[in-house]
């Protein structure tokens, strides 16, 4: 028997791409990131080379230093979006997936045949309103409030928000806040950029400015705009899926339990609030068994009953069915969910078995959290 040390990463089955050894941590789908790249690199380096001597000798020699800066922050604030968890919440193992399926079996009884079994769904109060929390039919997971699963990336992310193709990943808890800052420093500086173009082809009448100014005219609207967008919702601490699905809009549903009603607080909880560790322990070590045999019997299957039975063991003091929290669950349904939690993410519990476990039913792209609160009707 050969004994592989494998990281984690190479096991994670969501849909995402690894580099540096599971330190960078992307979407699969990469083209539209590469096109980012080109237009702020691009734009940048034309506005260096063709205004920037012109207008540093007969105008002010900092106007290059100041773009220099900002262009430096934007693609900083750009790589650490894009190379960074977002946030993904860990799958259930396949012992756990089995107690939940045994759990709602239990409580919902037995549903006769042809009648739809009832949604899979937990209530839990936050600020006096009930927030729903949907089962996850790919994760196998009771997401936490404000998570969602993302169908491109296939992982359920926490405080999820949107998947950026512009990015190249999901914006979610982990990452929101630099995302925000790039959108901002790079409104800032294709500002910045349009009106020293105006200013030297003013000055100057050189042709290759127009057509920077064209691309700058139209990328101010929508960057601005994306900007000006994000600056509402941080100010109401709401996200863009919420905000898309009217989870609190609306003269049903309730307000939204996770404000502090004060733009001030708000701003300063999405922007300034504590950074959150990734809980998929990427660069973790998995041992990998695998006994030399023969193509016609390509599974080793001592190992995997062997494997089997360790879990099984592990998971006979078990109680509760599989939750994450996240700091919005409140503490009375967190010291069943947090033992749970801390399993999946726990090194040794994350088995090569666990990913290869084929979901129930396609992954469902919609939806977490909403409000119950009586409807008037
Ligand atoms: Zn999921
Ligand atoms: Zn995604």
């Amino acid at each position: 028997m050969i004994t592989r040390k494998v990281r984690k990463w190479e096991k994670l089955p969501g849909k995402n791409t690894f580099c540096c050894d599971g330190r960078v941590m992307m979407a699969r789908q990469k083209g539209v990131f590469y096109l980012t790249l080109f237009l702020i690199a691009g734009t940048c380096a034309l506005f260096f080379a063709f205004e920037c001597p012109y207008l540093a000798v007969h105008l002010c020699p900092a106007i290059p230093v100041f773009a220099a800066l900002l262009f430096v922050f934007v693609m900083a604030m750009l790589l650490r979006t894009s190379f960074s968890d977002p946030g993904v919440l860990p799958r259930a193992l396949p012992e756990e997936a089995t107690f939940i399926e045994m759990e709602i079996e239990a409580a919902n009884g037995n549903v006769p045949a042809g009648q739809r079994p009832p949604p899979r769904i937990r209530n839990v109060q936050i600020n006096n309103q009930i927030v729903k929390l949907k089962y996850c039919y790919t994760c196998k997971i009771f997401r936490p409030p404000r998570a969602s699963h993302c169908s491109i990336c296939d992982n359920c992310v926490d405080r999820f928000d949107h998947h950026c193709p512009w990015v190249g990943n999901c914006v979610g808890k982990r990452n929101y806040r630099y995302f925000y800052l790039f959108t901002l420093s790079l409104s800032l500086l294709t500002i910045y950029i349009f009106t020293f173009d105006i200013v030297h082809v003013v000055m100057r009448k050189y042709p290759l400015t127009v057509l920077e100014v064209l691309v700058c005219f139209f990328t101010l609207w929508s960057v601005v705009g994306l900007t000006g967008f994000h600056t509402y919702l941080i100010s109401l601490n709401q996200t863009t899926n919420e905000d898309i699905k009217g989870s609190w809009s609306g003269k049903n549903r309730g307000q939204n339990p996770y404000s502090h009603k004060n733009i001030i607080k708000n701003c300063c909880e999405v922007l300034c609030g504590p950074t959150y560790p990734s809980v998929l322990d990427r660069r973790g070590l998995l041992q990998e068994d695998s006994t030399l045999v023969s193509s016609s019997n390509p599974v080793p299957q001592t190992t995997v009953s062997a494997h089997k039975h360790t879990h099984m063991h592990r998971h006979t003091h078990k109680t509760t069915a599989p939750l994450i929290p996240n700091e919005h669950t409140p503490d009375d349904a967190k010291p069943s969910i947090a033992s749970s939690a801390e399993k999946s993410a726990s090194p040794k519990e994350e088995h090569p078995a666990a990913m290869k476990f084929p979901p129930l039913a396609s992954p469902e792209t919609d939806a977490e959290t909403s409000i119950a609160k009586e409807r008037a009707h």
